[in-house]
């Protein structure tokens, strides 16, 4: 099991107002699935996904990655935990504009304590397992939406992360390039990456093996609680 997350409840406060917003979540993913969160927007899923990465704190409920119990991390040890385990992937990219492809892959890099030599290196590289090679000295204004998501998941894989998180990672792309990354997100899979992303479209939760609907902070899953996920040529 590379994440458990049990009775997960999560409130917004809103003036005197508790706003429930995740009811009673729970969620077990093993090592190596692609799962898909679906739900209407508002339903709960930016919330629950920045819980799942380690960026928000839940009100109540428990959270173990990797066999530890995270809600007890403080904030230091918590981005130690995101820059080494969890790559992220969002609807708008997140580029830094005035800096090229190769440096926005590299980012993650510096903070993670690589030489410049390396760092380059490992960018260039990451860059060319998306199929940008050719565009390293590419600014985000110099590419296209399809090429920029591609970036930013270059630089979500760069540091070797166990776990890849996408929120609406297709959401501002057409549809042609919504399919490339979605081939990329499967190749990963198919490498052993852990991939678990929120989209609300059907089509492209069709890519992920099992699917989980949010509705309302509520999720109902289709594999049930203790469900074994079964690879090829793998042992649990
Ligand atoms: P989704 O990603 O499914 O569209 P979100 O998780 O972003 O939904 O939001 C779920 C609900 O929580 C919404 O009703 C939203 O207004 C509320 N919400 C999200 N973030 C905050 C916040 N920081 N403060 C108050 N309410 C919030
Ligand atoms: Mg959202």
């Amino acid at each position: 099991m590379i994440l458990q997350l049990e009775h997960i409840y999560k409130d917004y406060l809103q003036g005197k107002m508790t706003v429930p917003v995740l009811k009673d979540v729970s969620l077990s993913v093993d090592a190596g699935e692609y799962l898909a969160i679906m739900g209407p927007s508002g339903s709960g899923k930016t919330t629950l996904m920045n819980i799942i990465g380690c960026l928000d704190r839940p009100t109540s409920g428990s959270y173990h990655l990797n066999g530890h119990d995270v809600l007890g991390y403080r904030e230091n040890e918590l981005s130690d935990v995101r820059l080494k385990h969890i790559g992220f992937v969002f609807q708008s990219f997140h580029l830094l504009p005035k800096q090229t492809a190769l440096d926005n892959v590299a980012l993650p890099l510096i903070y993670a304590g690589v030489s410049k030599k390396e760092r380059r290196e490992r960018a260039a590289q990451a860059l060319e397992r998306v199929g940008l090679g050719d565009r390293v000295g590419f600014k985000p204004n110099q590419l296209s939406g399809g090429q920029q998501q591609r970036v930013a998941i270059a630089r979500a894989i760069v540091n070797h992360p166990s776990i890849l998180l996408a929120d609406e990672p297709t959401g501002a792309l057409d549809s042609q390039s919504g399919v490339q990354v979605m081939e990329l997100f499967q190749s990963l899979n198919d490498e052993g990456m852990t991939v678990i992303m929120i989209t609300h479209d059907g089509e492209i939760a069709s890519y992920a093996r099992r699917k989980a609907i949010i509705r309302d902070g509520v999720l109902s899953d289709d594999a049930p609680y203790a469900k074994k996920y079964e690879r090829k040529g793998e042992t649990p």
